[in-house]
C-alpha cells in the first residue's frame, strides 16, 4: 500500500473513532482531542475547535514533534492540546495512539480528585488502578508535562498492573487521557473506564 493510501485509512480509522465517542457520549461539545504516531518525527492530530461527531478523514493535520503544523486544510489548527500529546509520545515510546475526553462519569472523579479504582475483574485487568494528573491549566506546557509524568508512572507498574496495552489518567478537574499501543485497544480502554466510573457511581447510590 502507498504511504499516501496508508494516511487516509489512518484518517478515516481516527474518524470512525472519533464518532463513536461522540455518539457513546463519551465526550460532549468540542471537548475531547486523538492522535495517533505515524512516523519518528510526526502524528496525526485533531484540528482545534472540532466536536468528535463532526470530523472527516480531511480534517486531521500532520505535526511533527513540536507540535507544528506541517500537512493539513487551510485553515485548521492543530488541536489546542497538541502539547500533551506530543510530549506523551517524547517520553513515551510503545504509545502510538492517545485519546482525551471529557467523559462524563470519569469527569466526576476528575472533579472530584478521586482515582478511580478497578472495581470489576475485567476493569482490573484493563487498566488497574486509574490515578489523578494534579491541575494545570488546559493547553499548556505544564499539564503536558503532568500528564506525560503521570503516565509514565503507570507505564512503570507504581500502580497494580494491567494486562491492557493501554493505560490511562484522570486529568483533575478536566477530563481523562488514554494512551495505547494503537487506536483501537486506546479507544476500549476509554470505553471501559467511563463503565467502570458509571458502575461504581451506581454501586455507591445503592450502598447509600
Ligand atoms: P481542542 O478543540 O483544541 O482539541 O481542545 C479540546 C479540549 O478538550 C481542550 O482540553
Ligand atoms: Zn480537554
Amino acid at each position: 500500500m502507498k504511504k499516501s493510501q496508508a494516511l487516509t485509512q489512518i484518517k478515516r480509522e481516527m474518524a470512525t473513532v472519533c464518532r463513536k465517542i461522540y455518539e457513546k457520549g463519551l465526550t460532549y461539545s468540542t471537548g475531547g482531542n486523538i492522535s495517533v504516531r505515524i512516523g519518528e518525527d510526526s502524528f496525526l492530530i485533531k484540528p482545534a475547535d472540532y466536536c468528535f461527531g463532526d470530523l472527516k478523514g480531511r480534517d486531521f493535520i500532520v505535526v511533527n514533534s513540536r507540535g507544528e503544523k506541517m500537512i493539513g486544510p487551510k485553515g485548521n489548527r492543530p488541536s489546542s492540546e497538541t502539547p500533551m500529546h506530543v510530549t506523551i509520545y517524547r517520553d513515551l515510546k510503545d504509545i502510538n495512539a492517545v485519546i482525551h475526553a471529557h467523559s462524563p462519569y470519569t469527569l466526576v472523579f476528575a472533579t472530584m480528585g478521586v482515582p478511580i479504582e478497578p472495581a470489576t475483574t475485567f476493569a482490573e485487568e484493563e487498566l488497574g488502578l486509574v490515578p489523578l494528573a494534579p491541575y494545570r491549566d488546559p493547553g499548556t506546557q505544564d499539564l503536558a508535562e503532568i500528564a506525560a509524568q503521570t503516565l509514565k508512572k503507570v507505564e512503570k507498574n507504581l500502580y497494580p498492573p494491567a494486562k491492557t496495552p493501554a493505560i490511562a489518567c484522570l486529568l483533575e478537574r478536566h477530563g481523562v487521557l488514554v494512551a495505547g499501543k494503537n487506536l483501537r485497544q486506546t479507544f476500549y480502554a476509554l470505553e471501559s473506564l467511563e463503565t467502570t466510573a458509571r458502575t461504581i457511581l451506581w454501586m455507591k447510590t445503592i450502598q447509600n
